[in-house]
């Protein structure tokens, strides 16, 4: 990208493309900058949990972590980060762990015991 431009009620992006430059238009411009994980915040090597070189909770298909008693559900175990994939992860933990899940809502947030 260029440069960017307000004309009337338009925004105006001067973009390069394969060297050549060239002018896209539209009424807004969204700018994607892509998601990364805070788990850097959550101090898991108390608990041993192991995470990817990107920071995401590393899980096994039955979306344990490598500490026994520990899953990882969400977008914080670096599958696609879906809504319902959110959900279905909560399904799979429920069908494979074998334990009894209580869910507790905290405003958005869902832990498992
Ligand atoms: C702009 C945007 C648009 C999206 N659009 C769609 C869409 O159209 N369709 C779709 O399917 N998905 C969409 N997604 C993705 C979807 O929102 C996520 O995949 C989904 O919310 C993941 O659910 P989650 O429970 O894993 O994480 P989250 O919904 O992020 O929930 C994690 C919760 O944990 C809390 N939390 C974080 N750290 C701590 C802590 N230390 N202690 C306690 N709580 C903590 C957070 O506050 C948050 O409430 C979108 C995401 C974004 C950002």
């Amino acid at each position: 990208m260029l440069r960017v431009d307000r004309s009337g009620h338009a925004t105006v992006l001067q973009v390069q493309v394969a060297e050549r430059d060239t002018s896209l238009q539209g009424s807004h411009l969204l700018v994607a900058v892509g998601r990364a994980p805070t788990t850097d915040t959550l101090n898991l090597a108390a608990a041993g949990v192991a995470t990817d070189a990107r920071g995401f909770i590393q899980v096994n298909d039955r979306l344990e972590t490598n500490i026994p008693g520990i899953w990882a559900l969400g977008d914080i175990n670096g599958g696609p980060q879906y809504t319902h994939v959110s959900l279905d992860d909560y399904r799979i933990v429920k069908v494979k762990s074998g334990v009894k899940l209580m869910t507790v809502s905290v405003k958005k947030s869902l832990l498992l015991f």
